[in-house]
């Protein structure tokens, strides 16, 4: 029987490279972000729905999505954000939910979906955590000053700038009472695989 997650983590926590790991075990990921990207792309169904309601000019000359300029406009606005989510996210979850079942069907033994704010939606008992009966959820998770050294090594931003892109999120601890499991991805990469691959057996059964 397949085994459906939810995983996330917070920016720079190391939920890319628990997610590399684990599909290095067999996984199936699921990356939410990466179908936002697909469904928006030049062409697509969803890009013309934005388009008619939020304006042309979104619409870039090569037929891209002008993501900075749909931004600004629903960055202030709260009415206009809604509107927008109500037509990504039911988007999004159907092409995830068909993406799940194709792997299911595969016979595939974990699929793993990747979703940014999956504790954020749980709070609120929205989102992919009321979508999708998930077997359990999982946190990669670091201490809030691990999070800002390795996002600043990472990005090159400036600790002002990781703190403030951590504050746009749940805090990370506050997620860690929400998670079914926890990966401590604060020792060394050795310790974290060591924790992915007691996981992944014990979601399959194994010892
Ligand atoms: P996220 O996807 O959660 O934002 P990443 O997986 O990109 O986080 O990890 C953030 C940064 O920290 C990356 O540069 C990554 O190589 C590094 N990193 C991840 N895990 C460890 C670890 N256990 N020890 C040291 N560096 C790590």
């Amino acid at each position: 029987m397949a085994h459906i997650i939810g995983l996330s983590g917070g920016i720079g926590s190391g939920k890319s490279t628990v997610l590399r790991m684990l599909a290095e075990l067999g996984a199936t990921v699921i990356d939410a972000d990466a179908i936002v990207h697909e469904l928006q792309a030049p062409g697509a169904p969803l890009l013309t729905r934005i388009a008619a309601a939020f304006g042309d000019e979104l619409i870039r000359p090569d037929g891209s999505l002008d993501r900075e300029g749909l931004g600004a406009i629903v960055f202030r606005d709260d009415e206009a954000r809604q509107r927008l989510n109500a037509m990504v996210h039911p988007a999004v979850g159907a092409e995830m939910a068909r993406r799940t079942q194709a792997a299911v069907e595969a016979g595939t033994a974990v699929i793993v979906l990747d979703i940014p704010l999956l504790y954020e939606g749980a709070k609120r008992g929205a989102g992919a955590s009321a979508a999708f009966d998930f077997a359990a959820t999982v946190l990669v998770w670091v201490p809030p000053e691990v999070q800002v050294e390795r996002t600043v090594a990472r990005d090159g931003c400036d600790r002002g700038e990781a703190r403030r892109r951590m504050q746009a999120q749940l805090p990370i601890d506050e997620k860690r009472d929400l998670a079914d499991y926890v990966i401590d991805n604060s020792g060394t990469p050795a310790e974290t695989e060591e924790q992915v691959r007691a996981l992944y057996r014990r979601l399959t059964g194994g010892s």
